[in-house]
């Protein structure tokens, strides 16, 4: 059974740095705080008593403290014909949210959602016909990981932020549940297996990479202000330029490189003058720019481009000497790919769901 919220903190939602400093401020030394890690994240102990190593004070002060059942409840799981599996999580206070595995050769990429719904009101974007609902705690965010790597006997292999919500616009407990997946005597995991993908808030892509060093997906999307202004508002406050010239300087992880997403939308920005303007404006920039035809999916006004106009697109672009690769669309039958996920949340027309959010801030 998962706890309420509001009954006590789970240990999970707490970054290494605070589960050390929640020791040493009860006069322990700080070594105690990796014991606990390796018993929460490496054993998956279910409970507090478990952790044997631990003076009986210091579990009853954990006990007392915090909890640590999951924070999330799996109410369904979907598996598409490609072997993509989608999974529907129900949280403590009734919200629902989605994660997605792909598999592939050699990897099992797990995308996960890091907030209920969406407020950037992309055009394009089902999750961002929902709207914003609210941000997930980590151990929300950890727990889609630890679920879904437990159900698949621990085959995970990569995370990326790309399921419901953007990352960054949780950037604190963002930044919390990087630092436990990479920590040595947390979850261990090498940021090279991590990426966060983002719409583009640029102050916070600085502040996240003045914390850690992750792979960076940015969605551009568009080549120009004008036609990304109208797909993607938050353009309106971090014009390209600014996007540019932020996703450039984050430290992404040693031979690694930066990563722009570009969902082709048929009509509206898969002309050879859109792959021509966009060619301009990453030349000479080393990066990689993953193509990915639009997931048509109700109400959302837009069509997929055909297969030739794609590779017509991708050949402009590698003209200009720019790595591009096509995503393969996966687990599209079960709405389980880009910007299909929206967790059963009715999907509103984009206009008014848009100023629904507005009103609401
Ligand atoms: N908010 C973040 C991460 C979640 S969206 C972001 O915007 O980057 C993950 C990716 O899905 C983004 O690149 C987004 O542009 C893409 N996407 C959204 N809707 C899509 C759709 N219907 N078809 C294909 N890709 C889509
Ligand atoms: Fe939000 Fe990303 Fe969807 Fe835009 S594409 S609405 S930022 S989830």
């Amino acid at each position: 059974m998962i706890r309420n919220l509001k009954e006590s903190i789970n240990i999970k939602d707490l970054s290494p740095k605070e589960i050390e400093k929640f020791i040493t401020d009860n006069g322990l030394e700080p070594f105690r705080a990796r014991q606990i890690g390796k018993w929460i994240y490496g054993k998956g102990v279910p409970s507090f008593d478990e952790m044997t190593d631990l003076s009986k004070d210091l579990r009853e002060a954990l006990k007392g403290a915090f909890s640590l059942g999951d924070s999330i409840e799996l109410s369904e799981e979907q598996m598409s014909k490609d072997g993509t599996k989608k999974y529907l999580f129900r949280l403590s206070d009734g919200n629902q949210i989605e994660s997605v595995l792909i598999p592939d050769k050699g990897r099992h990429t797990l995308c996960i959602s890091s907030q209920v719904g969406c407020s950037l009101g992309c055009t394009f974007c089902l999750t961002g016909t929902v709207g914003r609902i609210r941000n997930l705690t980590p151990s929300e965010i950890l727990d889609q990981y630890l679920l879904v790597n437990r159900i698949n006997g621990g085959t995970v292999t990569n995370i990326v932020f790309m399921g419901m919500g953007e990352p960054l616009d949780n950037l604190d407990n963002l930044v919390r549940v990087l630092k436990t997946f990479t920590d040595p005597n947390y979850l261990a995991l090498s940021p090279r297996r991590l990426t966060v993908s983002t719409s583009g808030l640029v102050p916070k892509m600085k502040e996240l990479g003045d914390q850690i060093s992750v792979n960076l997906a940015v969605s551009l999307n568009a080549p120009t202000d004008a036609l990304r202004n109208e797909i993607m508002p938050i353009n309106k406050r971090y014009p390209i330029k600014e996007l540019i010239k932020a996703s450039v300087k984050f430290p992404v992880p040693t031979r690694k490189t930066l990563m722009f997403e570009y969902v082709l939308l048929k009509g509206v920005n898969d002309s050879d003058k859109d792959a021509y303007d966009l060619g301009k404006l990453l030349s000479g920039i080393n990066c990689k720019v993953n193509l990915i035809p639009f997931n048509e999916s109700q109400p959302l006004p837009y069509r997929s481009p055909s297969r030739e106009r794609v590779l017509g697109f991708q050949e402009i672009l590698m003209s200009f000497g720019i790595n591009v690769r096509i995503r393969k669309s996966r687990g599209r039958d079960i709405l389980g790919a880009c910007g299909q996920l929206a967790a059963e949340y009715p999907v509103r027309n984009t206009k008014k769901s848009r100023r629904a959010n507005e009103a609401a801030v």
